[in-house]
């Protein structure tokens, strides 16, 4: 096992992406916080339409320990008592998985500006947040990894301004924090996933999913589960001398010119 007795946490990990990365862990040894505004996972309209069984459920299920706690990652006191609850719980704090995330679809001219705001909270200053609270603790437990989950939209366009801008800044977020906390050993470092097949592709229209898996080389869709693997490799001893690194992790999307 890669993760025994490691202690993570997993923000969004009630559903799509964050989910996935928990159960990896799970299956790896990890004990595994999951952050979420709720503890019922998200149906989709393409994806995850009937999945009903709590996160934290799931990973019982898998032999592993699991502990939900409800947390708006845009929210400084939320950050604090997640990080609290889970020292207070486990015992210490070794992985933080930055995943949660929202994507509005808009322009620049018809988007109001709460919800570039909004966008900002959660996909950016989110991230500063946990490092707050957080590097203390990893530099207490002689092991650290932070994961930011980005998205290929850190390379270029067509997801609405706040989407796009928000994952670029998250790769070179990761590369600051890394410079701060790597004589202690820990790790930062970003996984940007192509298409993958979650709830958060529900604003997207079929004829749009269709070019998508057109733009995809390989012949499906990514799962949840083909982050969560990326993840288990940054979480675990053999990415000790890797940081400040972003691992595109997308079927492809983005090889073409
Ligand atoms: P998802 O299916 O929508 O799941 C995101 C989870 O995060 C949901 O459980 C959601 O809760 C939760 N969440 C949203 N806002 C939150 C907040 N303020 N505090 C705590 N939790 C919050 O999305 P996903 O596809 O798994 O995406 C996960 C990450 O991967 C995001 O950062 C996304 O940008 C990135 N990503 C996804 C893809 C893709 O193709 N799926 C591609 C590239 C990057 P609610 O359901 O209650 O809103």
């Amino acid at each position: 096992m890669k993760l025994k007795d490691r202690v993570a946490i997993v923000t969004g990990a009630s559903s799509g992406i964050g989910r996935g990365i928990a159960l990896e862990f799970a299956k790896e040894g990890a004990k595994v916080v999951v952050a979420d505004l709720q503890e019922k996972p998200k149906r989709g309209k393409y994806y995850d339409r009937d999945l009903a069984t709590p996160t934290v459920t799931a990973i019982e299920e898998l032999g592993a320990e699991g502990l939900f706690v409800q947390t708006d990652v845009a929210r400084e006191d939320e950050v604090r008592n997640l990080v609290d609850r889970t020292v207070a719980r486990f015992g210490k704090l070794e992985i933080v998985v930055n995943n949660a995330g929202i994507n509005v679809p808009g322009t620049s001219e018809t988007m109001p500006v709460a919800d570039w705001d909004r966008v900002l909270s959660v996909n950016l200053r989110a991230l500063f947040l946990t490092s707050k609270f957080a590097i203390p603790h990893l530099r207490a437990a002689h092991y650290g990894r932070m994961i930011h989950i980005a998205s290929v939209h850190f390379r270029g366009g067509s997801s609405g301004p706040p989407y796009a801008a928000s994952k670029a800044a998250v790769v070179n977020l990761a590369r600051d924090t890394a410079l701060e906390v790597g004589r202690d050993g820990i790790t930062v470092n970003v996984i940007c996933p192509g298409f993958i097949e979650t709830p958060i592709q529900d604003y997207m229209t079929p004829a749009e999913i269709e070019a998508a898996r057109q733009r995809t080389v390989m012949p499906r869709f990514g799962l949840p589960r083909d982050i969560g693997r990326a993840a288990v490799f940054l979480a675990s001893d053999d990415a000790e001398w890797i940081t400040g690194a972003s691992l595109v992790v997308d079927g492809g999307y983005i090889a073409a010119i």
